[in-house]
């Protein structure tokens, strides 16, 4: 039997055997609308909540649910029912609307040295409704404070076009059932090309946005290991054919490392990437985040600052992001799900 958010109207429907058809109808709108478990759905008589609740349960475990920013920022840390794997899922409250960052792996295969989730390594992918379901909690979360989600973006553990087939799945149950637009759907990847290419060919207009942090091959290939199998000029291809058919500004994120990638000769680098696609892309710059398994730093203020505006003089428009959640663990790249990480024994400067 499926899961509750992996399960299809058909599958509903041949649970619930001869009950009328609007049974689907209201518990697809109960699910997916209000947020409610099959149990709440009391437009629906009880022994088909019963079925239903036996039949497919949630796929997620609530572990513990951590605040910070005075209750701005929630991360939640699950359980998989299928399988135990630990993931986490952060709700951002902003002053009108609210964004969720959704996991779409468990852990992660892409070894980035700075991201506690790459320090932790793989376990599985998740599937579309594990995906969905972290949308549906935080969202149930968020209208406790009348809250709606706005925006989601596929930023938590994992890398999502490692996992296209299902984040596309979620993308398309967010987008058609939760009723969130095309346009408040953020996909970020390390540049996985054929998932980038993937995506060019699905039918929405999500945002994609790159993970860069360096703009030349050596020290992207140290920083963003996959660079070794996807170099930049190929990226930036895909970026370009990307941008071709979907006609959406594409975004670079850009962890600022203390003394690695915050110097001038690396903005002027950034820059001429950036201007390659046209429009220009968008840069978000954000300090590295301490995380258990890297010794070097995040740039300090002054030095975001002076980067940003080095590439503003560039021609690139660029957005200095706020850390959230921080002394949670719930900003970017210290999502480990409370799972040990490899240390790195030789501090940074010393492998290069
Ligand atoms: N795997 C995807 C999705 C994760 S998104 C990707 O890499 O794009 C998480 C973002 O946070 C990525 O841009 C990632 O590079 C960045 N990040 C990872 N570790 C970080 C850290 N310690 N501090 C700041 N950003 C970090």
């Amino acid at each position: 039997m499926a899961g509750l958010y992996d399960a299809s109207r058909d599958d509903f429907a041949a649970a619930l055997g001869n009950q009328p058809a609007f049974r689907v109808k209201q518990l697809w709108e109960g699910l997916y609308q209000h947020f409610q478990q099959p149990s709440e759905i009391l437009t629906l008589p009880k022994d088909v909540r019963e079925t239903l609740t036996r039949e497919f349960p949630p796929q997620l475990e609530e572990t513990s649910v951590s605040v910070s920013d005075r209750g701005d920022t929630v991360k939640f840390l699950w359980r998989l029912i299928d399988g135990g794997h630990p993931i986490e899922t952060v709700l951002m409250h902003y002053r009108d609307r609210a964004t969720v960052c959704v996991s779409t792996q468990a852990g992660c295969a892409m070894a980035c040295g700075f991201c506690a989730t790459g320090q932790a390594g793989f376990n599985r992918h998740l599937t579309p409704g594990e995906i969905v379901e972290q949308v549906v909690r935080a969202a149930r979360r968020s209208a406790e404070r009348n809250q709606r989600v706005a925006n989601i973006v596929f930023m938590g553990m994992g890398e999502p076009l490692a996992n296209e087939e299902s984040v596309w799945r979620a993308v398309e149950r967010i987008h058609g059932d939760i009723g969130i637009s095309a346009r408040h759907l953020t996909i970020s990847t390390v540049g996985i090309i054929p998932g980038i290419k993937a995506l060019a060919a699905r039918d929405l207009p999500v945002n994609l946005a790159v993970s860069m942090h360096a703009a030349r091959n050596e020290l992207r290939d140290e920083l963003v290991p996959i660079n070794r199998r996807y170099p930049i000029e190929d990226l930036m291809q895909a970026c370009r054919d990307y941008l071709t058919v979907k006609n959406r500004r594409i975004s670079f994120e850009w962890a600022m490392i203390a003394g690695v990638n915050d110097q001038p000769r690396d903005a002027e680098e950034l820059a001429r990437l950036a201007r390659q696609l046209r429009p220009s892309a968008h840069v978000n710059l954000i300090p590295l985040n301490p995380t258990p398994g890297w010794p070097t730093k995040g740039s300090s203020k002054t030095a975001v600052y002076a980067f940003a505006k080095r590439l503003e003089e560039l021609g690139v428009n660029v957005t200095v992001r706020q850390n959230r959640g921080t002394d949670i663990d719930a900003a970017c790249g210290q999502l480990a799900a409370g799972q040990p990480v490899l240390m790195k024994t030789r501090s940074r400067a010393e492998t290069i």
